[in-house]
Formats: structure tokens, C-alpha cells, sequence
């Protein structure tokens, strides 16, 4: 596919949507569609994605799964049933039943649509559906999106990629009901950090209400998302943040805040990565830093990296630097080596 520099990324044209709907009354007709998220899947990868899947199942396309990469079976008997990767801040989202382990989905579906990925490289193994799919939409939000797919619903203006997924569904004319808007309302309330971001625009509320008026519940749905986790997860931040370094010369003077967690700490307090992902959100507050960042190891010598700005430095060019993506205010990327080797790599480059 030709690769357009991410500065030229627009809005979907009429065109972009059109193809993409035909693509969809293809797979209706009896195809197969897998549907995909990106690695590690947060709130918006999954609502997005199990939301079009919803709306897919609503017009009678059966063969239909979601996956994302890494997922693998569940255990059986008792409560949650499917991939014991899915966070469990997440576990009672509609849809959960249509995903399936990676290693058995579709291996050349009709139709093959993803989800929040900024690049090909956010799939993992199921890049290869872009090969072996029939058609392949990319719906996503990010402006360094690599437009790696055959069809490209990508809004860098959309707060979050379940802004594009409503936009396909009314085209589909599927009337949101209370499931969908579940997965959705969970996908916009995650990537605007619950309406406080700038990207939380009119035509956000105006979405937030279209889902809110099928009859959900935004106390219980924020209250599960961002306001349970395990009391081990109390005690851990108070390790994590205990740790956490100011360097206000840093980032040409704007400063930096930044810590760090390691699989010992998880460890330590019987804890799962998931809990980690709101960190970030706690070491951000300190005002003496524009920039602020996490880095959470994943592997021996593997990171995950948070980076978030106030406003004077885009992260999203440190990120994509350094490998990895996301928005001028939010972005990441994995990081190698030591944590001294991981932020040595971020001073620099800020
Ligand atoms: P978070 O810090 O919440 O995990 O991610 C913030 C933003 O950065 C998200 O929009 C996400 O897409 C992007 N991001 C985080 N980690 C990575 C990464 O490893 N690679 C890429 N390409 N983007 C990332
Ligand atoms: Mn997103």
C-alpha cells in the first residue's frame, strides 16, 4: 500500500466512507469479518472494536470474530469467560463473546477491519490480514497514522477512534442501542480522560448524549473504568510514586516528571500491568513539569512508555522518534534496556 506522510492525513472523504460501507454489504452477504485491535488494548481499542462488532451482528453478518493480538482462550467455569488479557476494568463489555484467540481467527477473512492502530506494527501477527483479507479498513484517530490498510477511515480531528466507529454505523444505518453505546461511551470517555481533554469538543457531548439518551449508565460505566482496582494497587502506586523524579531543567527548561514500575513491583503486590495504566495520570499532576512520562516494564529489558504533555513539548514526535506513536499531547512507545538506558533516550531526545 502506499504510505502517505502522516502530515498529509485528512478527514475520511465521502469517497473513504462510501468504499468502506461497500466493503461492509460485502461481508453481509454471507463473507467472513475479523475485526482487530491494537496490542495491549485500552478503552478505546475495545469499545471501538466491539461496538462496530455489535453493530455487524445487529445486520445478521454472522461469521463474525474480534480479536487483538496476544489474546488467547479464557478460563472456563465461573465468571469471565474469554482472554484473560482483556483488563479487568473491561470485562463486562458487550461483545466480549465474539472475541477469539488470535491463533484461531479468520487466517483470510472477506473483510478485515481494525481498530485505534497507528500503525501495522500495533497488530502484531495479524498484520498479515492486511495481505489476506479480502478488504481492509483502518479505522483510527491517531495523526501519525502510516494509512497501512487498503481503505482509511483515519480522522486525526476525532477524539477517539469510536467517534469514526459511530460515523460508520450510522452509515450502516444501525441505530445505536444500549450495548453498542456501552463499548462506545467507554471508548470516547477513555481517549478524552472522562471530557476533560481539549479534544472534548461540542460534537463529542453531542455524541456522549446520542449514547447516553439509549438509556446507559455514566456514573456505573466511569465507575467501573477508571475507579476500581484492587487495594494492591493502592500500595503499589504509593511504591511507584514514592520513586518519582522532577527534573525542571529538562525538556529545554519546561521540565519533566517521570517514574517507573517493574514486574517486581506487580510482583511485589500481587498485581496485573493493567492497573499501572492509570500511573500516568497521578505523576502528571506535578506543575513544575510540561512533560511527564512512565515507563513500565513488560520484559526483561522491555518497556512501555507514557508520555503525556501539558502543552510546550509534542510528545507524539519524541514517541515516533523513539519508535513508537500517538498525539501531540499523549503518545508511547516500548523501550529497551535499562530504565537509566529508556529515559537517557527520552532526555535526549526532548
Ligand atoms: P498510553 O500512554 O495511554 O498507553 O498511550 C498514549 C497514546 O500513545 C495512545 O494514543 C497510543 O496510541 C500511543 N502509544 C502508546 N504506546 C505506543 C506504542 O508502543 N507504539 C505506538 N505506535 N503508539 C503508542
Ligand atoms: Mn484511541
Amino acid at each position: 500500500m502506499v504510505e502517505v506522510p502522516a502530515a498529509e492525513a485528512a478527514e475520511p472523504t465521502a469517497a473513504d466512507w462510501a468504499a468502506a460501507v461497500a466493503a461492509v454489504r460485502g461481508g453481509q452477504a454471507g463473507g467472513t469479518v475479523l475485526l482487530v485491535c491494537h496490542v495491549n488494548p485500552d478503552g478505546d481499542a475495545l469499545g471501538s472494536m466491539l461496538g462496530v462488532a455489535l453493530g455487524l451482528r445487529r445486520l445478521g453478518i454472522t461469521q463474525l470474530q474480534a480479536t487483538f493480538p496476544g489474546a488467547t482462550a479464557g478460563a472456563t467455569g465461573g465468571g469471565y469467560a474469554g482472554p484473560p488479557e482483556v483488563p479487568e476494568p473491561f470485562r463486562w463489555l458487550p461483545g466480549l463473546d465474539l472475541v477469539v484467540p488470535a491463533d484461531s481467527a479468520y487466517p483470510a477473512p472477506d473483510l478485515f477491519l481494525c481498530f485505534d492502530a497507528a500503525s501495522a506494527s500495533r497488530l502484531g501477527a495479524l498484520a498479515d490480514r492486511l495481505d489476506t483479507a479480502g478488504a481492509a479498513v483502518v479505522l483510527d484517530h491517531h495523526a501519525s497514522n502510516t494509512r497501512f490498510g487498503g481503505i482509511h477511515l483515519v480522522d486525526p480531528g476525532a477524539a477517539a477512534t469510536s467517534v469514526v466507529a459511530e460515523g460508520l454505523l450510522s452509515r450502516l444505518e444501525v441505530p445505536l442501542d444500549a450495548e453498542i453505546a456501552q463499548c462506545l461511551y467507554v471508548a470516547l470517555a477513555t481517549d478524552t480522560g472522562s471530557f476533560r481533554f481539549d479534544m472534548t469538543t461540542p460534537a463529542v457531548h453531542e455524541m456522549a448524549a446520542r449514547l447516553i439518551a439509549t438509556g446507559i449508565s455514566p456514573g456505573e460505566i466511569s465507575r467501573r473504568i477508571f475507579d476500581t482496582r484492587p487495594f494492591g494497587a493502592v500500595r503499589l502506586y504509593g511504591d511507584v510514586l514514592q520513586r518519582a523524579q522532577l527534573e525542571p531543567d529538562a525538556a529545554g527548561g519546561v521540565g519533566l516528571v517521570w517514574t517507573y514500575a517493574t514486574l517486581d513491583d506487580l510482583a511485589r503486590h500481587g498485581q496485573k500491568a493493567y492497573v499501572l495504566e492509570a500511573l500516568i495520570d497521578s505523576v502528571r499532576c506535578a506543575a513544575e513539569a510540561d512533560v511527564s512520562c512512565v515507563i513500565k516494564q513488560v520484559g526483561p529489558a522491555e518497556w512501555a512508555v507514557s508520555m503525556r504533555s501539558k502543552g510546550a513539548v509534542d510528545v507524539s514526535r519524541v514517541a515516533v522518534a523513539l519508535g513508537g506513536g500517538g498525539h501531540r499531547l499523549a503518545a508511547g512507545f516500548t523501550g529497551r534496556g535499562t530504565v537509566d538506558d529508556v529515559i537517557g533516550a527520552i532526555r535526549a531526545e526532548l
